[in-house]
Parts: structure tokens; C-alpha cells; sequence
């Protein structure tokens, strides 16, 4: 049972994504109700597609600050894939180059594996002609911290 649902918090703003079998939790132990769901059944469950907080959570500073920028928490965030050539990455590969100006930023920075690290060199995307696969962004902590189901 795979698939992530959105926690939306009491006054409907979005908190974060838990794995199905998380909400499903929530719902039974009366923390969360289902907000939207799809036909689909889960035995004796409606499939949540998010659900809403019963209590108002004050949002720490976990949902508020971005997560530390570090090159292994890239490499999380983009799941060890190279943004190239969906190879398995081992370094990370700054999308404007240092040398032309580009920071260690979450949405400057994707994983990369090593031949295409070398061959992209201190070039942008455009100017290597190598497109990304994706579009680095700033990732929530879920995408870092939480076990895959
Ligand atoms: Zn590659």
C-alpha cells in the first residue's frame, strides 16, 4: 500500500504528506478526519487523498524553516538519481556553476552521477545541452526524513 496523502491542518492549510497507512492511523485514533478521498476502497477505508487535522496544530519551526542545504541531503532529495541521465548519482552537480556565479542552494544544486558531473563542467544545462530530468526544489522535511512505505 503505497501513496502519500496530504495532512491538511484544522483551518485547511497544508502541513505535509504522510504515507497512506500513516493517515490511516490518524483517522482511527481521532486526530484527523478524511477531507477528500477517492472511490477506491482499503478494505473497510474510503482511500483519504488528504485529511484535516480535529485539533489546530501550531506549525513549529520544522514546517516553517527550509531544511540545512547539505550534499547528501540533495542526494536524498533527488533519491540518488542523476537529473541527467536518471543514472544513480553520487555527487551533486551545480546547475549554474560555481564559477559562474551558482551557490550551494537547494534549487541550484541535483544529484548527479560522475560522467555527467565531468561532462556538464563548468557549463549551465543550455550551454551543455543536457537538460534536467527534473527541476530541483526546495524539498519539505517529509521528503527527507520520512521511510518510504
Ligand atoms: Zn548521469
Amino acid at each position: 500500500m503505497t501513496g502519500n496523502v496530504t495532512v491538511l491542518n484544522a483551518d485547511l492549510t497544508v502541513l505535509h504528506t504522510v504515507s497512506l497507512n500513516h493517515a490511516i492511523r490518524m483517522i482511527c485514533r481521532n486526530v484527523a478526519e478524511v477531507h477528500e478521498s477517492t472511490d477506491e476502497l482499503i478494505g473497510i477505508f474510503i482511500r483519504p487523498v488528504s485529511v484535516r487535522l480535529l485539533k489546530y496544530v501550531v506549525t513549529t519551526w520544522r514546517y516553517q524553516r527550509q531544511p540545512k542545504w547539505s550534499k547528501s541531503a540533495v542526494l536524498r532529495r533527488d533519491k540518488y538519481t542523476c537529473a541527467f541521465c536518471a543514472g544513480k548519482a553520487t555527487t551533486i552537480d551545480h546547475v549554474l556553476p560555481r564559477s559562474q556565479g551558482g551557490g550551494n542552494s537547494w534549487k541550484n544544486t541535483v544529484a548527479a552521477c560522475s560522467p555527467c558531473n565531468n561532462k556538464k563542467a563548468d557549463r549551465t544545462p543550455e550551454q551543455a545541452r543536457m537538460p534536467l530530468l527534473f527541476k530541483p526544489k526546495v524539498p519539505e522535511w517529509t521528503d527527507l526524513y520520512t521511510k518510504k512505505v
